[in-house]
């Protein structure tokens, strides 16, 4: 395969949701660290990446009516927010479902005709009987669940394992921990690789000062996906870390100006006249 050229993509993070925890809700065992259990917003996001050629979502974020049951405060939705933001939805022409938790999953259903990639390993818990286990279940919608296998009865999902190379600057990295076959996104932009971690980590502090989440199914993996992406620092393999839920993200990256819409990017798109 060609080596990717730089600067074919931007970036586009969307917060759609938000919400207050405490911190002892979003840290594994957080009494090992003998702090006060303040208060901790957790925002919501989906990710946009596009190229003068390609539209790609990086999951769909939570159903409006399952939001509104869990006290999630929803400020757009997610598909209306994308629009918004000059991106019809029918322009999307792959969906990267990095887990199957219900506010990644959530609005798949918008995109019916839209191919969809995910680890092979995450469809598989998901629809095994193991998934329906309260320690699991707790963050899915068994609905949802079963509109992956309407996905994949109807041809559209493709499936990987380990990584894919799913186009020339963007490549899946299957990492499990969060979830069995928990999934980030590297993408090339013109201000240097982007890693979508999704909640491979949640929050900057969580990898940071290596705190794993409370919601796991494997925690050596949870580990394991902070050094992968250490690694991927140290050798100057990423330039930019976007995290899961962490509302600082929109403090890190350069705003985009729009009345509704609260959302930050990364990189820029060129044309293909300009990408040598
Ligand atoms: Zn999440």
């Amino acid at each position: 395969m060609n080596t990717p050229p730089q600067g074919t993509y931007e970036v586009t993070v969307v917060k759609y949701g938000t919400r207050v925890a405490r911190r002892n809700e979003v840290f594994l065992n957080y009494w090992l660290y003998s702090e006060d259990n303040d208060e901790i917003r957790m925002d919501y996001f989906v990710w946009l990446i596009r190229s003068s050629s390609r539209t790609i979502l990086v999951d769909t974020g939570y159903n409006l009516a399952v939001g509104a049951r869990r006290a999630r405060t929803t400020l757009l939705g997610p598909l209306e927010a994308i629009d918004a933001l000059g991106t019809p939805t029918c322009s999307i022409d792959t969906v990267i479902i990095t887990h199957g938790h219900y506010d990644h999953i959530g609005n798949l259903r918008g995109l019916p005709a839209t191919q969809v990639v995910m680890s092979a390993s995450e469809y598989d818990f998901w629809t095994s009987s193991m998934a329906r286990r309260t320690q699991f279940a707790h963050a899915t919608e068994a609905e949802e669940l079963q509109h992956l296998t309407e996905v994949f009865a109807s041809g559209r999902m493709t499936f990987f394992s380990g990584s894919l190379q799913l186009a020339p600057g963007i490549r899946l990295v299957e990492v499990g921990g969060h979830t069995p076959g928990q999934t980030m996104v590297l993408v090339d932009t013109s201000e240097g690789t982007t890693l979508l971690t999704s909640d491979a980590v949640h929050y900057y502090e969580e990898f940071e000062r290596d705190r794993p989440f409370s919601t796991v199914t494997d925690v050596v993996g949870m580990y394991s996906a902070f050094d992968v992406i250490h690694r991927m620092i140290d050798k100057g393999d990423v330039q930019h870390l976007i995290v899961g839920h962490d509302p600082e993200v929109l403090n890190r990256f350069r705003r985009v100006d729009h009345p509704t819409v609260p959302a930050a990017r990364v990189g820029c798109v060129r044309t293909v006249g300009e990408i040598a």
